[in-house]
């Protein structure tokens, strides 16, 4: 069976477009035309990936992507933001997307954005289980779930694979563009922001205090690693 993405979007236009194009590539595909009906689906239909338009009817598309983080849900999610509106990306990547794509977008790389973020999580859906332990830190890597003291995180499955990444080569440094590559798994050709927004996210949630970390570090003008000292 065909993996299931849910469009949420309330152009029709837009949406006859996404669908025509999904299902030729073979995803079954549902429809929603406004934010809150997005919800519902997003919450009865469990797909495999959602497309979410940030102006919508009813709940915008922060709202429906925080209400479904708010729930554990860790289904990939693509935001469709206006372009050049820098502020929606970031507000897009704290709501808990794990992407965006600006409008107007081209169809070909909204399908490799589609295809690269439901590959990426068949893959860690088959990943072997295997827990990692470092500094009162521990991921449970099958069940997607990372642990501070015993204690669950909330975590988006991308903070989560950022975090897993780091964690697997403590005191490696990682590019930005090679943060990008590794877990979004498609070059941004130089849109490394998202990864900042993604580290201070994590920080916020991992450290006691996000402003001095001691597990997630920045090497200046290199870019990110975890501490091999915690
Ligand atoms: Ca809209």
């Amino acid at each position: 069976m065909g993996k299931k993405v849910l469009i949420v979007e309330d152009e029709q236009a837009i949406v006859d477009i996404l669908k025509f194009n999904l299902q030729n590539e073979g995803y079954e595909t549902l429809e929603a035309l406004d934010g809150e009906e997005g919800l519902r689906l997003a919450r009865e239909a469990d797909p495999d990936l959602i497309l979410l338009d940030v102006m919508l009817p009813k709940m915008n598309g922060f709202e429906v992507c925080g209400a479904i983080r708010a729930d554990g849900r860790a289904v990939p999610i693509l935001m469709l933001t206006a372009r050049e509106e820098e502020s929606d990306k970031v507000l897009g990547l704290e709501t808990g997307a794990d992407d965006y794509i600006t409008k107007p977008f081209s169809l070909r790389e909204l399908m490799a954005r589609v295809k690269a973020n439901i590959r990426r999580r068949n893959l860690d859906a088959n990943a072997n289980s295997a827990t990692r332990t470092a500094g009162g830190l521990s991921l449970d890597e099958a069940g997607f779930v990372a642990f501070k003291h015993g204690k669950a995180l909330d975590l988006s499955q991308k903070e989560f694979d950022l975090l897993r990444l780091l964690m697997a080569s403590p005191g490696k440094v990682f590019s930005r563009e090679a943060l990008m590559e590794k877990v979004w798994s498609y070059d941004y050709y130089g849109d490394t922001r998202t990864v900042d927004v993604m580290v201070r996210r994590l920080r916020e949630k991992l450290e006691d205090d996000p402003g001095s970390p001691t597990y997630i570090l920045t090497r200046r003008g290199v870019g990110y690693y975890f501490s091999d000292e915690v």
